[in-house]
């Protein structure tokens, strides 16, 4: 494609966020044009739990249909078992949810969320093309340069960029913008195997004093099995050999022990992810706008962060088509119109933050004293109705934007998905 000179609104990244963003303010009429780095979207591994309201979100926006074609596991509830016990269960089917979070790859979705948007002759997209900087005029950013691989750079004035650039965004560093980063004190390595037959739909946490692997089912028949080692441990455990991984695994969950050895071969087999929360106190300047995990990432903890980028987007639309159509401002979208927007953006991740660390608080438990105390809490939440408040706060949070305000388009076409991921 032919990368155009000037746009309304210059979106860096077609991840959930930048994706979604291009097709809904397409929708709206809005001149958009989407660079993406990548050639596909068959992207590395992302995980794949999207939480109930992102469900919720994507069906009212008529994505329903392409979820249910191609086909998604739903999450049942979560069990939790400590040394060797199950002591705690919560099943989501007595929560009052409008749907169950599910089990959903990345790259189809992001399939049917550009298939959608090509639909609109306002909506452009620029595959294979790097975002390298901000152009800057008076104290507002005017647009962005950007170089197709193995190309020129083309540098293209907007009145809005949009960083939805992801964690390790470059738009953020280009304006200057840091972000308030809380180290883990543990990272992740996760891996795949067959799901055996009738294996729970549901998430488990299998805990053996400091060391954990979460355990949950993955679309179409897998299991995706995600254990903790210590921040910059990974050297040390990878030159124990995986024979010794293996055994490691095993010791906390014996159910996987026989899959071990024929579906965990190499170390190739495994990801590695590094676990952080960060925060920017500032989404925006004049001209510019950062959701996602540009603008907050947050850690695996219950598949939130697909969740928190959709959200983003769905209160991020109106406020930018109001501020395009308006024009009474100048040209570029002020950074005062995101004000309320990102104060209550804050609120959710603080929210999704907070539940975060006080798990990862409770997983990091390792003294036989700590251990104990953490099973009696778990046993006595268990046994109280308390539990499924506390859920039912979780997964269907009261910062959820509802998309209803968001008006569906005439003559958007069917979406048709490809199973292959
Ligand atoms: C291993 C792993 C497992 C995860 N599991 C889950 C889970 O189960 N559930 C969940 O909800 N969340 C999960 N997350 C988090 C989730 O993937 C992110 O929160 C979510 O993808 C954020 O969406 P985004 O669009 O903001 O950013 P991203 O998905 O990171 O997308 C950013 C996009 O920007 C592109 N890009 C980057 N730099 C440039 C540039 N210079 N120029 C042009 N394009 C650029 C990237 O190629 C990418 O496509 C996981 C994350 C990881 C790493």
């Amino acid at each position: 494609m032919e990368i155009p000179h000037e746009t309304d609104v210059l979106i860096v990244g077609s991840g959930p966020a930048g994706a979604l963003l291009g097709y809904l303010l397409a929708r709206r009429g809005v001149d958009v044009l989407v660079v993406e780095k990548q050639a596909d979207f068959e992207r590395e591994f992302r995980g794949e739990s999207l939480a109930a309201p992102s469900v919720t979100t994507l069906r009212r926006l008529g994505f329903g249909d392409a979820l249910d074609r191609h086909g998604y596991l739903e999450s049942s509830g979560v069990g939790m078992w400590l040394e060797g016990r199950r002591v705690f269960h919560v099943d989501y089917r007595r929560l009052s949810l409008e749907t169950l979070p599910i089990e959903f790859p990345q790259p189809p979705l992001l399939h049917a969320l550009q298939h959608r948007a090509a639909a609109f002759p306002n909506h452009h997209f620029a595959g294979s093309t790097r975002f390298t900087g901000l152009v800057e005029e008076d104290g507002a950013v005017r647009g962005a340069v950007v170089r197709p691989a193995g190309g020129t750079p083309v540098t293209v004035r907007s009145r809005l960029v949009v960083g939805a650039d992801g964690r390790f965004s470059r738009v953020r560093k280009a304006a200057g913008l840091v972000p308030r980063t809380d180290q883990a004190a543990r990272d992740l390595l996760s891996f795949r195997l067959p799901r055996p037959d009738g294996w729970p739909l549901e998430s488990e946490l299998v805990v053996d004093h400091d060391r954990h692997l979460a355990v949950l089912p993955t679309y179409p028949d897998a299991i995706r099995v995600s254990h903790n080692l210590p921040k910059r441990g990974l050297g040390e455990l990878r030159a124990q050999g995986i024979d010794s991984f293996r055994d490691r695994v095993a010791s906390i969950d014996p159910r996987l022990g026989p899959l071990l050895e024929s579906h965990l071969r190499s170390w190739d087999d495994t990801g590695f992810l590094e676990v952080f929360n960060a925060e920017l106190d500032e989404w925006a300047k004049d001209g510019l706008l950062l959701i996602g995990d540009a603008s907050h990432t947050a850690t695996p903890t219950l598949g939130q962060g697909v969740n928190l980028a959709i959200q983003d987007v769905v209160g991020a639309v109106p406020l930018i088509a109001d501020a395009l159509a308006g024009g009474s401002k100048g040209p570029v979208v002020r950074a005062e119109v995101f004000g309320a927007f990102v104060a209550e953006r804050r609120r959710h991740k603080a929210f999704v933050a907070g539940f975060q660390k006080r798990q990862e608080a409770s997983l990091a438990m390792g003294t036989a004293w700590q251990a104990a105390k953490r099973r009696a809490r778990f046993r006595l939440l268990n046994a109280l109705p308390l539990k499924y408040r506390v859920f039912g706060r979780l997964l269907n949070n009261p910062h959820h934007i509802d998309p209803a305000d968001l008006p569906s388009s005439p003559g958007t076409r069917p979406v048709t998905l490809s199973p292959k991921s």
